[in-house]
């Protein structure tokens, strides 16, 4: 029930989410606007400067906002069968690059015969990209991201097991709350997203953790049955 409560919270966001927009918008802004006025007595010299100050704080609006959009939700949402596994293919060729690049090798195992999941397929590959960046970024030093698809009783289940530096226990309930991030650059919004994306799906998703060690994230969703990856 501490669990449930948990995620009634987290579902309850909308007031804490708007406060904490306006909060992190308004920070960047108030500088945009300092250095727009700077700039109209500045020599070409500090006008290059604040340029390149003011793209950094015009990226971090582009950020928060980017992330958010994903749950604006514009035309009505379509929930269609797919499989999740292909969604998954699609995002590790998509973060293939970038894992290379530090050196995080990805890896993945799955079943045969998985049940289609009735998704909205851009929401479900959001999550994959959030939680699969979250560990890339925890492997400061590389190691290994393994992925396994497998069914449960639920429907289906997606463990993602990192190398990172893990999570300390009494801040694994502080993740999906927005704004939380102990990055420097991060929004704190990747999981706040996912969370509530997983939930529309009457999914769930859980953290275990060891620091020094590595994190497990376990994404659970509902099968649709009757029907299999093969018969699709
Ligand atoms: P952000 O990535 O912008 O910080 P997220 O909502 O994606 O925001 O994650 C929130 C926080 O949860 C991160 O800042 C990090 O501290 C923690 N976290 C999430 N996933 C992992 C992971 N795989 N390993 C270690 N820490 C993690
Ligand atoms: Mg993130």
């Amino acid at each position: 029930t501490e669990e449930l409560l948990r995620k009634a919270e987290k579902l309850n966001v909308a007031g804490q989410l708007a406060a904490g927009i306006a909060h992190e918008i308004r920070n960047p802004l108030t500088s945009l606007k300092g250095f727009a006025k700077l700039m109209c007595h500045a020599g070409d010299d500090n006008k290059q400067r604040y340029y390149t100050i003011m793209q950094d704080e015009f990226n971090r609006i582009e950020l928060i906002l980017g992330e958010l959009l994903i749950l604006a939700k514009p035309q009505a949402v379509q929930y269609l069968p797919h499989a999740p596994l292909t969604i998954l293919e699609d995002v590790i060729a998509l973060l293939n690059t970038e894992a290379v690049l530090k050196n995080v090798l990805i890896e993945w195992t799955y079943e045969a015969d998985l049940p289609l999941v009735l998704c909205e397929q851009n929401q479900l590959k959001q999550v994959f990209v959030n939680v699969i960046k979250n560990a890339i970024e925890a492997m400061k030093d590389g190691g290994s991201l393994m992925i396994h698809v497998r069914r449960c009783p639920e429907g289906i289940c997606l463990t993602f097991i990192d190398q990172g530096h893990g999570i300390p226990e009494d801040r694994l309930p502080r993740i999906g709350e927005p704004f939380y991030t102990t990055k420097e650059k991060g929004t704190g919004l990747g999981m706040m997203v996912s969370f509530t994306i997983i939930e529309e799906h009457r999914g769930s998703i859980r953290y275990e953790s060891q620091v020094g060690v590595g994190t497990t994230v376990s994404i659970f969703l509902p099968g649709q049955e009757g029907n299999c990856q093969s018969s699709q």
